[in-house]
């Protein structure tokens, strides 16, 4: 099916049912209305000429009309271009012209970011040209910018605006266009999160997506009795595959609590709004079981949702179930190249694994782990982990060279990661391979230090990673978020690993920091760290 066709079907099934609750603008639609809203966009896209196969951009933090744009968008089976909020004017530069956008949504501001003023520095023709109808040098493609939730001047257009161009022929042309478009059409750029460098995009079917998202809320049981608060991004596939499409398939409603994440937002939208799931990375889940106005909350009616994204502390895990009363909280893995995700816990998984893994694989995704030479392992050896299946992207956009070199001849995507694999079929994600930090020819993985950082009651959080060392090649560093009113420092840090973890894991260097530099998505980005302790260290 298409994503339009699926959003047709959950009109049919829930129609009145709550779609979406957009509480930092006010917004509640159920999917009839929802749908409403998508089909005026959608034929107002459709007059200003856009057609299947056409890229739009979309520059925003969380709010309803990203959604929309999302679904108009797959109506006529135009691409998607998720771009970052936390993009910059270079970074913006080189998506737009590298998926060759005809159009943008972009939102006014964001944070102490003024998007509009972003693009007037980019393309300053959009002062004086009229209404819709760009012209730039900078992005040869770009026709149009419409901006939401803002009064707009010279050749900006309103987001409003797009509906408006649509006429009641528009309307009644959209099921002729719906006919023409396949399942296996790309409908989505997304980018990587850029945790490792660059952000690459991957080119995504309906498909590979709709799929995705209805097998994640299949495994917490989602339906159209659900509520799910969705704090990530919706620009990453945690937000518009596993958050979106997982509503859309189940009839469960999509409750959004901030443009970006805030702690006390998402508790007070759970309470208010009694959602029933949750969405977040373990940095987020961290903050607000952390939050000092934590138990004045009632958050006994959430039961299930997803940490994802980086490694999920055992201590977080657990606190998550025992305290947010997420009982049946599920850990995925997963990677924006395949759609994103490939391995999910369920309820009926035994606790340890269940906090301790990241469960078995999906339905219908095949599994290797190989060692260098490309070889299987044996269970229980640790290899990068290799997936194919529907999920598994096209490739990466206007890129053979990157694609090649991520899925090999018998479409098995190289993920990167290391992973061991149990008896019962259960995974363990160990580390990145570009995170291996190997010190006097030991291959040393951060994960398993930074566990046993955790425990220690004072640390609230910790990363360990390679730093370049004239002697070992690389040497072993750690920073450290401490729990608040901790002290703590160098030597009490070593000595609490002497003896307890073999010498070579023990950090040479430890520096103690209010954060970590983090991608928009909470995830942490080891390679600012290693290249700030690297210029340090000089
Ligand atoms: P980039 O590829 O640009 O460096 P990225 O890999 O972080 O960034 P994403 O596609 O958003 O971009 O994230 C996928 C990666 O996140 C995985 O390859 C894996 O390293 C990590 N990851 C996701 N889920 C988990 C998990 N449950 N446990 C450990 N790591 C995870
Ligand atoms: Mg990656």
């Amino acid at each position: 099916r298409t994503i339009g066709e699926a959003l047709d079907e959950t009109v049919r099934r829930f129609g009145e049912r709550d779609a979406l609750v957009s509480r930092h603008q006010g917004i509640r639609w159920n999917w009839k209305t929802f749908a409403a809203e998508v089909d005026k966009v959608a034929a107002g896209l459709c007059a200003m000429g856009l057609r299947k196969g056409d890229r739009v951009g979309i520059w925003s933090p969380n709010n309803a009309e990203w959604i929309l744009t999302q679904f108009a968008t797959a109506r006529l089976g135009v691409i998607l271009v998720n771009i970052n909020p936390a993009y910059r004017l270079s970074e913006l530069d080189y998506a737009l012209n590298k998926a060759g956008c005809r159009g943008l949504v972009i939102a006014d501001r964001f944070k102490a970011s003024d998007y509009v003023d972003m693009i007037r520095t980019l393309a300053p023709e959009i002062a004086d040209c009229p209404k819709g109808k760009l012209r730039s040098g900078a992005i040869p493609n770009l026709e149009w910018v419409a901006v939401i939730g803002a009064k707009v001047t010279g050749g900006f257009l309103a987001f409003a605006d797009i509906a408006g161009a649509g006429s009641q022929t528009d309307l009644a042309a959209l099921p002729a266009i719906a006919a023409t478009l396949s399942p296996d059409d790309p409908i989505n750029i997304q980018f990587t999160s850029g945790t490792t460098g660059s952000p690459k995009g991957a080119t995504l079917t309906h498909h590979n997506i709709l799929n995705n998202g209805y097998f994640v809320g299949a495994r917490q049981d989602l339906s159209e009795a659900d509520r799910l608060c969705i704090p990530v991004p919706l620009y990453h596939c945690f937000g518009m595959v596993m958050g979106v499409l997982g509503c859309l398939t189940h009839g469960a409603c999509m409750v959004l609590p901030g443009d970006s994440f805030d702690p006390v937002a998402v508790l007070q939208a759970v309470a208010a709004e009694k959602c029933t799931a949750l969405y977040g990375v373990p940095t987020m889940f961290i903050a607000i079981l952390d939050h000092p106005d934590f138990d004045t909350f009632d958050l006994s009616i959430l039961r299930t949702g997803v940490m994802a994204g980086s490694p999920c502390p055992v201590e977080v895990m657990k606190k998550v179930i025992s305290r947010m009363h997420m009982a049946e909280v599920t850990i995925c893995y997963g990677m924006t190249e395949t759609s994103p995700v490939s391995f999910q816990s369920t309820t009926d998984d035994p606790l340890d694994k269940r906090v301790g893994t990241v469960g078995q694989v999906h339905p219908y995704v095949e599994i290797m782990i190989i060692d260098e030479a490309g070889c299987p392992v044996p269970r229980g050896v640790q290899g990068e982990l290799c997936t194919r299946g529907y999920s598994v992207m096209r490739g990466y956009w206007d890129d053979e060279a990157q694609t090649r070199e991520a899925i090999d001849a018998a479409g098995w995507m190289h993920t990167g990661d290391l992973a061991t694999m149990d008896r019962e079929g259960y995974v363990n994600i160990t580390g990145r391979l570009k995170d291996m930090i190997i010190r006097g020819g030991e291959n040393i993985y951060p994960r398993e230090i930074e566990e046993y950082l955790y425990r220690h009651e004072d640390i609230q959080d910790v990363q360990v990673f390679g730093v370049p060392d004239a002697k070992y090649g690389e040497e072993i560093c750690a920073w450290v978020v401490l729990r608040e009113g901790a002290r703590m420092d160098e030597a009490i840090l070593k000595a609490f690993c002497k003896g307890q973890i073999a010498h070579y894991k023990v950090p040479r260097y430890v520096r103690f920091v209010d954060t970590f530099p983090m991608t928009v998505t909470g995830k942490i980005q080891k390679f600012v760290m290693r290249s700030t302790m690297a210029d340090e260290l000089k």
